[in-house]
């Protein structure tokens, strides 16, 4: 059984602090190794060992730092097949989309490459009288990230890539849920030419995010997870004084309209409600038919297609959906689907009794839908984070449109429509960050910017894209004058360019 330590000053050391969390193989359930929590020691070490190494990190000219970018995407490349193994054993998801996992990630440090020219400054010329003025964006220093157990490859590339690409040395503080591929990713990192100390991953639960936030030499936290925890880690970030961007949990709804091609719409509510087994902060989790003929027409459609769900094995790629990531989630998932029932919802799948045969120890649960679900059940208003889709019947466009925008949650919202005029209406009036017109999962690609609104974002800048560049450097502005354009005499009336 593999112990997991952390990765500190460019190698793997074993954990000290004594305390440990199991790692489980969802599809067998069994127990495959354990990973160390860090201290607050432990955490400081490896500041420490951060701190040190920045500055050189941060005068190695961009162009070099861009190249060490590139060599990673090769040796991802050359490893994508076992990183996809070990994610799909850790997590759970299959093998196919842990590879969508890891080339969403991919593709941020693909955009991290163009850093030459992402991290220029401005410059005009002649601003005033003899005077220029230019702006430079200078990376913070020691930065880190805490990222959720669902994109064990992606949220962290997105965290390190811009933040190292910018100078920036990274504290990594992964899901201790499945560790495996964040340590190898930082050990590929050191392959592909990163100075030891640049990337960290420091494994660990709430003493080493606490560690992190209470830490004066961290300037900057990027935090991915459910909300409660992204509102706690974005006010004790500020508090200390540091950057935070905080994404929280989601409820994401598709609107159906009743131009809408419900074959497409269909195929969009199933691979975007049960894929990952509905463990995306994107997967739609509320479908919403417009009309009663809408709805009606739109589940004798969904039930047979959630009914006939392949259930398998995380290796098995002809499989839609593989197992929860832990037991304690299973039941958690399976709980809320016991609510939605004493609430009143109609269950017209039930997948909480599906046992995989032979493995019947895995965390597996079948696919489940709700209709009838009403704004005020507390399946409609909590994240499920699980297989299990709502579909809330709206009268009219009016009331479709004021579901999404009423929920606390804002991340992702779709609409399935002909209609060019409804999605451009909707577009514009609804109240979240990341919209799908006929596309069910918006996730923006990587030189736009992902975040979404409401409590499912604290922070005001988004991540990857142009934003990260911003999110991780500060913005210094001189203004510079040389001696044969000074004017003799003191001035005591504040400077204007007249
Ligand atoms: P989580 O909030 O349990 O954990 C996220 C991180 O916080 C982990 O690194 C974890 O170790 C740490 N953590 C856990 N409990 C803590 C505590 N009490 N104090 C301090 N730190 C703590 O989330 P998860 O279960 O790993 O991930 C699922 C959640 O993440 C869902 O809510 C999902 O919607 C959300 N998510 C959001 C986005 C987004 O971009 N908005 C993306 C992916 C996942």
């Amino acid at each position: 059984m593999r112990t997991v330590g952390h990765f500190i000053g460019g190698r793997e050391v074993e954990g000290r602090s004594g305390r440990y969390a199991e790692i489980f193989q969802p599809m067998t359930g069994e127990v495959i190794g354990r990973v160390g929590l860090a201290s607050r020691d432990e955490m400081r070490a490896a500041v420490e060992n951060a701190a040190a190494a920045q500055p050189a990190w941060a005068a190695t000219n961009p162009q070099r730092r861009a190249r060490i970018m590139m060599k990673f995407l090769d040796l991802v490349a050359r490893e994508m097949d076992s990183l996809a193994d070990l994610l799909a054993r850790e997590h759970g998801k299959t093998v196919p989309d842990a590879r969508g996992d890891i080339q969403r990630g991919v593709e941020v440090v693909e955009f991290a490459c163009g850093i030459p020219h992402l991290q220029k400054g401005e410059y005009t010329e002649g601003a005033g009288p003899g005077i220029d003025m230019y702006s430079m964006r200078q990376p913070l220093g020691v930065v880190a990230g805490i990222t959720p157990f669902n994109f064990p490859a992606m949220i962290p590339m997105w965290k390190f890539a811009p933040a190292i690409a910018c100078g920036n040395a990274f504290i990594l503080k992964p899901s201790e849920r499945d560790p495996g591929v964040p340590m190898r990713l930082a050990e590929l990192m050191i392959e592909a030419g990163l100075p030891a100390g640049i990337l960290n991953v420091v494994n660990g639960d709430k003493e080493a995010v606490d560690a992190i936030l209470d830490d004066a030499d961290i300037r900057a936290v990027g935090f991915v997870g459910s909300s409660s925890i992204a509102e706690y880690v974005y006010s004790r970030a500020a508090a200390t004084g540091k950057r935070a961007q905080c994404f929280g949990g989601a409820k994401n709804h598709m609107i159906i309209m009743p131009d809408a091609d419900l074959d497409q719409a269909v195929d969009a509510l199933v691979g975007a409600g049960y894929g990952s087994a509905g463990e995306r902060c994107m997967a739609i989790s509320v479908a919403v038919p417009v009309g009663e003929a809408t709805a009606d027409a739109l589940m004798s459609k969904l039930v047979p297609r959630v009914e006939s769900l392949k259930i398998g094995l995380s290796t098995d790629p002809s499989a839609d959906l593989g197992p929860l990531v832990t037991k304690a989630h299973l039941d958690k998932v399976r709980s809320y689907v016991d609510i939605g029932v004493q609430e009143g919802a109609e269950l017209v799948v039930d997948g909480r009794n599906f046992r995989m045969q032979g493995y019947e120890n895995g965390f597996y649960m079948g696919g489940c839908l709700f209709d009838r679900v009403t704004a005020d059940m507390r399946i409609y208003k909590e994240e499920i984070f699980g297989p299990v889709l709502s579909v809330v019947r709206a009268k009219d466009y009016t009331e479709a449109l004021r579901l999404p925008n009423e929920h606390e949650y804002g991340n992702g919202v779709a609409i399935y429509t002909r209609d060019g005029d409804a999605a451009r209406d909707f577009a514009a009036k609804v109240n979240v960050g990341m919209v799908g017109i006929n596309v069910p999962i918006p996730v923006p690609l990587a030189y736009y910017t992902f975040g979404g609104w409401k409590r499912s974002g604290f922070g005001d800048l988004n991540q990857h894209g142009p934003d990260a560049v911003r999110f991780y450097t500060k913005t210094k502005t001189v203004t510079s004058r040389w001696p044969s354009g000074i004017k003799d005499g003191a001035s005591f009336v504040i400077p204007t360019m007249q």
